[in-house]
Formats: C-alpha cells, sequence, structure tokens
C-alpha cells in the first residue's frame, strides 16, 4: 500500500503486447431498482492510489449514506496510519527500526494483521512472507542504481528473512535480528478495505455499499442495478473491459506486475518478491482473486503471483477463494482458473475474450 512512488505505468504499446489485466470495479447507476440510490465519495490521498466508497440508500436517506461513507473513510486511513512502511510514525515502521530483543507494542488491528499473514505464509507454501521486507528494500536499491544486486548482497538479504525472525506476543511483536523488517503491503489495503466494508454494513439504513481501492473491491448487499453487482475486469490501460463477473459480496482483489516495478539494466522487475529464491516473481502477468474478504483476497493475489498456475491447487485449502491467473505461456498469453470460478458467470467466451487482445 502506498507504493505508487517508485512505481511506473506501462507504456500503451506494451499494454497491447502481453495484455495484461488489472480487476477494478464497474458500477452502473443508470436504470437502478426504484427508489435506490448511490451516494459516493472519493477520499484523496488513500494509501498511495484512487479510492471510491459508495453506500446504496433508499431515496431520501442520503444523509445516513454520508455519515457511512465518513466512517468508511476513517478506518482506511486508520489502517493506513498503523500499517504503511511509507510513514515514518506507523506501528509498522516503529517494528522495523526496533532492536532486536525489544517487545514493540502493537494494536489489535497490526496483531491481527501480522497473525493472518503468519498463517497465510504457511497456506501459500512460503511464497506470500510479509517478513520479505529486506528483500523488498533490496530490489528497491537495485532499481534506483539501476545495478542488479550481487549474490552477496541476496544471501544477506535473504538470511533476515523468515517468520523465525518474527515473534509474535500477546500485547505485540518481537524481532530477532535488527534487520529483521516486515512489509504489509500485499495485505493492509486487503485489511483496510474490510473494516471500511464492515464499518458501512453496521451504519444504519445502509441497503448495500461498496469500497474500492485502486482496483481492489469489497461489497455488500444491494447493487442500485438490476443486474446486481458486476466488478470489470480491465486492461491496464482502462481502455478495454475484458470481462465482467457478477457477485453477491465480498472481495475483489488484483496483482498485476505489469503495473508495478523497477526497471533494473534495462530489464523490468515486478515489485512482488519471490520470497523462496529471493528474486522478483516472473511469469505471471496478472492474477484477479475472488473472496469472502479482501484482506485474503489480496494476500492472495501476491502470493498466486508468485506460485503461477500450479499456485491454484492450494486453493483448495482456501474455502471460497476463486482466482484468475494470466501467465505466459508458449506463444503469448494463457489463462489459468479455479474450478468455481466460471460460475462467477464471467460470460460466454471467457476466458477466450481475454487471450483474443
Ligand atoms: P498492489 O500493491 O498493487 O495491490 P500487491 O497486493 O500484490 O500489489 O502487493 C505488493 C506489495 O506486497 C509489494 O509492493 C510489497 O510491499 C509486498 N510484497 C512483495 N512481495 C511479497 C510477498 N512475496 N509476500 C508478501 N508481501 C509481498
Ligand atoms: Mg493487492
Amino acid at each position: 500500500m502506498g507504493g505508487r512512488k517508485s512505481g511506473r505505468v506501462w507504456a500503451a504499446a506494451a499494454v497491447v503486447l502481453l495484455a495484461a489485466l488489472t480487476g477494478v470495479g464497474l458500477w452502473r447507476t443508470a436504470g437502478g431498482p426504484p427508489n435506490l440510490v448511490a451516494i459516493t465519495s472519493e477520499p484523496e490521498g488513500i494509501m498511495g492510489t484512487s479510492c471510491q466508497l459508495s453506500a446504496v440508500v433508499v431515496l431520501g436517506q442520503a444523509g445516513r449514506a454520508r455519515e457511512a461513507l465518513t466512517a468508511a473513510e476513517a478506518e482506511l486511513r486508520r489502517v493506513e496510519a498503523l500499517m504503511s512502511t511509507w510513514i515514518e510514525g506507523s506501528e509498522i515502521s516503529r517494528l522495523n527500526h526496533a532492536p532486536p530483543g525489544e517487545a514493540v507494542p502493537l494494536s489489535r488491528e497490526s496483531r491481527f494483521v501480522l497473525g493472518r499473514a503468519r498463517q497465510l505464509a504457511r497456506e501459500t507454501g512460503g511464497a506470500f512472507d510479509v517478513t520479505c521486507r529486506p528483500l523488498v528494500e533490496l530490489w528497491r536499491r537495485a532499481g534506483k542504481r539501476d545495478e542488479l544486486p550481487s549474490a552477496e548482497e541476496l544471501a544477506a538479504a535473504l538470511s533476515l528473512v523468515g517468520w523465525r525472525e518474527i515473534r509474535l506476543e500477546p500485547g505485540g511483536a518481537v524481532k530477532a535480528a535488527a534487520g529483521a523488517r516486515v512489509d504489509l503491503g500485499g495485505i493492509a489495503k486487503g485489511y483496510g478495505i474490510d473494516l471500511a466494508a464492515e464499518a458501512m454494513q453496521a451504519a444504519a439504513g445502509l441497503r448495500g455499499g461498496l469500497v474500492d481501492v485502486g482496483g481492489d473491491l469489497r461489497l455488500f448487499g444491494q447493487a442500485p442495478t438490476p443486474e446486481g453487482w458486476v466488478a470489470a475486469i480491465r486492461s491496464p490501460a482502462g481502455d478495454a473491459v475484458w470481462a465482467e463477473i457478477t457477485l453477491s459480496g465480498g472481495a475483489v482483489c488484483t496483482s498485476g506486475h505489469a503495473l508495478r516495478f523497477e526497471t533494473i539494466e534495462g530489464r523490468r522487475y515486478s515489485h512482488i518478491i519471490d520470497p523462496r529464491s529471493g528474486r522478483p516473481a516472473s511469469g505471471t502477468v496478472s492474477v484477479t482473486v475472488v473472496g469472502p474478504t479482501a484482506l485474503d483476497a489480496d494476500a492472495w493475489a501476491t502470493a498466486l503471483s508468485v506460485l503461477g498456475p500450479e499456485g491454484l491447487e492450494r486453493l483448495e485449502g482456501a474455502p471460497g477463494i476463486e482466482a484468475l491467473v494470466i501467465s505466459r505461456g508458449e506463444g503469448g498469453l494463457r489463462a489459468d482458473l479455479s474450478p468455481g470460478f466460471p460460475e462467477l458467470r464471467p460470460g460466454p467466451g471467457f476466458p477466450a475474450t481475454i487471450l483474443r487482445h
């Protein structure tokens, strides 16, 4: 989260060549059920990306909708202030800069996210590992100086990665080594989206709602349209809708290598790191994950970017999670789906529609 600073958006030509995807929520307001209206806000400066919040209410209840939107925005800002590594004084930054052996007090929220992250490291066979921060920093530095890390630098960073380096305690966390660090960039946005959606759900008078942060979204209840909630999977340039999926609730998150990368010695490297090898993930172009919570969908999108299509097998142990993995195959792009993904009614011809582009 908040990571757009080092990222660069792809040139249009590259987009056409590789046809990568990003998930973006699409919401039609025209022709909705009678008496329902969607009140929308677009708060700025949230997690370094765009944000759209929408509350569905019966006509005449706009005041309640606005209150719910304010509560949701506050949750997003609260999570960012606790967990962003771009904010010096955040709890996670304090943990990262703490000396070894010192117990760093953490909020219930940070402990919850760290606890889930540790479980997800197990569930994903180590592909999703928030202790990979030393590697994230190493590759960012490499991007800045435009020189690949040496074998020694890679080994040094790798030696600081792994859950043996961080001990979670009832009131906080303790690091084993000074250089051990965590990065919640692949999970905290999802968690913030969940809390924002739950704050809206708890608000009185709401029929439905949508939280969209940079194209990662969670929705609930009634949509303001007869077709229900329709999430569009778009090309990265946003110029084409390649597939639409119908949802009754839950989250949709996308990790697109195409959108954020470092260029080192003339080659592009993903901002997603394979914590097992210490090297940037490669081969996967884009992953869209649907699930009950944005926290899980966000983390699995990152994990499957590391694991590639083979990682879909691991979803057997993750109930309610479905994924679309776009990777580079022989002679072009290849789309792999988890068994339940077609049930989201992505429309006739899917995923062939994508591959034709
Ligand atoms: P986005 O921020 O575009 O939604 P992701 O959700 O895939 O992208 O998160 C990527 C971020 O997660 C990286 O910028 C980094 O902070 C962190 N990260 C990178 N690799 C991993 C990994 N293997 N496991 C956990 N977090 C990672
Ligand atoms: Mg994400």
